[in-house]
């Protein structure tokens, strides 16, 4: 790692070099044993462990080469930030990943020590300087989704440019009047950051390219209802996250092409594994890279991951924004429509994500869930309860399961999992 050739521009990018070649080597070490090691993956995989082998590298060279010539790079923490403005004004939007315990015990000097490990990271990541995402970006977008993110913000954003869009909580006319005057509200920033003006052609184009990208994402979530699975819940997990940092076009060819792949092994009936796997949805809170632990303990306790309810799954891809808008204005009602379907636990009531939870099990022919909330999240926690409930009435069984960063309940949770599936085989 200390050879890097990436060395010289991410002490440019002011990162601490030692602590971010410690991460480099835990993070390879990581992908090694979780998904190097799976045995028959698709030739298409290529594609996503090349991507994750050059994350700090040939993405961010590409991003400040993007930047040197004059783009501007916004960072994001949900998937309600609007990514077809971003481009629409000839931006570069990325997701901030906060998927691993680092700098927790700086974090913790910002936020109380009873936050989850997702809002700790994003701040730990900061002051420890080993993302150079973070270190990359001219604006980082924060919404009000929860009551954790939006008092986190209040510290984070005297260590970056912020933006935050307030997000209603609740989906009658006066809050759809709310979420379109903050798209507006991110438009006239993203013009006065960029100096581009979003007309209705380039709009058009972000739309299309979002929506492509979505339905991309779409297309693969539907293969996987096949019966054996064809593809690893770890690397639909895996594809998920590089969503949201590679370049959105070249992401799509990708996938496409890996679904092809994967329509041929549909079609001589050969799986990731054998037809009797027990099959599993994961539900509930994002899972940011690097935060594989749940899916490999599932898919290491003799099940298979079918689908995730989740912002990094299902949840960022299930809707797609309307194309026949002509006008600016047309087109920011559509995509204002689009986001307001999104059922994020922040919602009261948020009864569409029970029917879509059930509804997804189904199609995807699920013998389970494992409702997955990040310790302290109220949000996902409170949800456990209701969509337990729904499952229960449509006899889909479930485990909630309430868990961290850390992998000090790793054989704990392990226990839990093997004891689930052995009940739904
Ligand atoms: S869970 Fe809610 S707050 Fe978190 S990324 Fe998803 S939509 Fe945003
Ligand atoms: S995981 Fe829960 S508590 Fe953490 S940021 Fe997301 S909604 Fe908020």
């Amino acid at each position: 790692m200390a050879a890097s050739p990436h060395r010289e521009m991410w002490e440019k990018l002011n990162l601490d070099i030692e602590a971010h070649d410690g991460l480099l080597e835990v993070l390879g070490k990581f992908y090694g044993d979780i998904y190097l090691s799976q045995e028959g993956r698709l030739g298409g995989m290529e594609y996503l462990d090349f991507v994750l082998s050059e994350v700090h590298g040939l993405r961010i060279r590409e991003i400040q080469d993007a930047r040197a010539a004059g783009k501007k790079v916004i960072g994001s923490f949900c998937v309600f930030v609007p990514e077809e403005l971003t481009l629409a004004a000839n931006a570069i939007q990325v997701g901030l990943c906060a998927g691993a315990d680092a700098g927790k015990e700086e974090a913790e000097k910002l936020v109380p020590r009873n936050t989850c490990a997702l809002i700790k990271s994003f701040i730990g990541f900061k002051l420890a300087r080993i993302c150079p995402y973070t270190e990359s970006c001219d604006l980082i977008i924060g919404e009000t989704t929860c009551d954790g993110k939006k008092k986190a913000y209040e510290a984070f954003g005297e260590l970056v440019p912020m933006h935050v869009m307030e997000v209603p909580q609740q989906k009658n006319a006066c809050d759809r009047t709310l979420w379109k005057s903050e798209i507006l509200r991110y438009k006239d920033r993203l013009e006065a950051l960029t100096g581009n003006t979003i007309t209705a052609e380039n709009l058009k184009k972000g739309i299309r390219i979002i929506n492509d990208r979505r339905r991309a994402l779409q297309r693969l979530n539907a293969l996987r209802a096949a019966v054996p699975a064809p593809i690893s819940g770890r690397d639909v997990l895996l594809i998920n996250q590089v969503s949201f940092y590679d370049d959105p076009i070249r992401f799509t060819e990708s996938i496409g092409k890996l679904c092809d792949q994967l329509e041929e092994r549909i079609q001589k009936k050969e799986g990731i594994v054998p037809e009797s796997t027990p099959r599993l949805m994961l539900s509930g809170c994002p899972m940011a890279v690097p935060n594989w632990k749940l899916p490999y303990i599932v898919e290491g306790s003799g099940a298979v991951v079918v689908g995730e309810e989740s912002c990094i799954g299902t949840r960022n891809t299930r809707d797609l924004v309307d194309e026949s808008g002509q006008t600016v204005e047309e087109m920011i009602d559509a995509i204002c429509d689009r986001y307001m379907k999104i059922d994020c636990a922040c919602f009261t009531p948020n009864t569409e994500r029970l029917e879509n939870i059930a509804d997804m099990a189904k199609e995807l022919k699920a013998d389970g869930v494992i409702h997955y909330a990040l310790m302290f999240c109220q949000p996902y926690a409170h949800e456990a309860f209701k969509v337990e409930k729904a499952l229960r009435e449509a006899d889909i069984p479930m485990l909630s399961i309430e868990t961290d960063y850390s992998m000090e309940d790793a054989e704990q949770l392990k226990t839990r999992v093997e004891a689930f599936v052995e009940m739904v085989s």
